[in-house]
């Protein structure tokens, strides 16, 4: 299904960065270690998708994915596996996610054997210690998947991802399935973790709300392409595109004065599988003109600081005013 229409494309390695992702049509990024990079948009936009081809659970059917200087695709079993413990996956629904008949020290044991890490009295110092970095303590090891409470099972499933040692996790909405009250908590984890261990992540959400403390860079999808790629704080300040003002107008601030006017998008999403022509999001944009219905906007720099949009007429879109103080949002 999505696979073929996310297919990637002629990854490009540049220096100092640990991957690159580049797809058949507009979907293209590169992760630079120590770097977090989100991947924002609506349900179905193939963010999921693509996280999974980087790990080769679902494979590409063209292009490539590069890591660390290896094309991912054409990788045989055993560069494979040495792949999965580089690059690791934290899943939106940990419990799903857990074996349920392993003890949570089976759990964590098991990728500790499999790329040889540890063994015999060194293996429950390790585990230990993996439960000690996730806020979990050594009898937590002895315990079914089904004793935790959500936010725990979080925590096990991203000590499971660091117990390889990886360089990059994809976090595949790893908050999504928590309470509000907790994911603050498993966000600023994340971002421990990161200090600590020089972690990059591609972490997918849904909300920008949730990806404003964690990323260092935010891709915004839309029906599997890339519509604005920019550092955080300038697609917070001044989104270019019209669907990422839509997105970020949804987002509430802590100053209300300081709140933006709500953007509703209307009409449904198409079919990635069939999307409209030229800007796949003109059924939906309220600045849509005749051309947009036939020319593909490609991704491309605007701004001082590295931003990239894929909008015709990003220039002239002035940014969604802020509601005046003392009227109702
Ligand atoms: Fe809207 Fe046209 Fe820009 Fe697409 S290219 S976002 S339809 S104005
Ligand atoms: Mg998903």
């Amino acid at each position: 299904g999505l696979a073929k229409h996310f297919a990637v494309h002629r990854g490009v390695l540049f220096q100092n960065k640990i991957g690159s992702v580049r797809a058949v049509d507009g979907l293209s990024f590169e992760v630079a270690e120590g770097e977090t990079l989100a991947l924002v948009g609506e349900s179905g936009c193939g963010k999921s998708t693509t996280g999974r081809m980087i790990l080769r659970l679902m494979e590409a059917s063209a292009g490539s994915i590069r890591f660390a200087g290896k094309d991912v695709r054409s990788l045989d079993r055993r560069a494979l596996r040495d792949l999965r413990r580089d690059i690791q996956i934290i899943f939106q629904d940990p419990y799903a996610s857990l074996n349920p008949r392993l003890t949570v020290g089976e759990t964590l044991a098991e990728p500790l054997r499999l790329h040889g890490l540890a063994s015999g009295p060194k293996l429950r110092q390790r585990i230990d210690s993996l439960l000690a970095e996730v806020g979990l303590s050594p009898w937590h090891a002895l315990r079914y998947p089904h004793e935790f409470s959500g936010g725990q099972r979080q925590r096990i499933g991203i000590a499971r991802a660091l117990a390889s040692e990886p360089k990059l996790i994809v976090c595949d909405e790893p908050v999504s399935a928590l309470d509000v009250s907790i994911q603050a908590q498993v966000i600023n984890l994340l971002q421990d973790l990161k200090e600590k261990r020089g972690l990059s992540y591609i972490f997918i959400a849904h909300d920008l709300a949730v990806v404003r403390h964690i990323s260092d860079r935010v891709a915004v999808m839309y029906l599997g392409k890339i519509v604005e790629l920019s550092p955080k704080r300038q697609l917070f300040a001044m989104p270019r595109h019209p669907y990422t003002q839509a997105l970020l107008s949804a987002v509430p601030v802590p100053d209300p004065s300081a709140q933006r006017a709500r953007i509703r998008l209307t009409g449904d999403i198409p079919s990635p599988l069939n999307p409209p022509s030229g800007c796949r999001f003109h059924t939906r944009c309220a600045y849509a003109k005749d051309r947009c219905k036939v020319e593909e906007p490609a991704l491309r720099p605007i701004g001082q600081e590295g931003e990239k949009v894929a909008c015709h007429f990003a220039e002239t879109i002035v940014p969604p005013t802020l509601v005046p103080e003392n009227e109702p949002p």
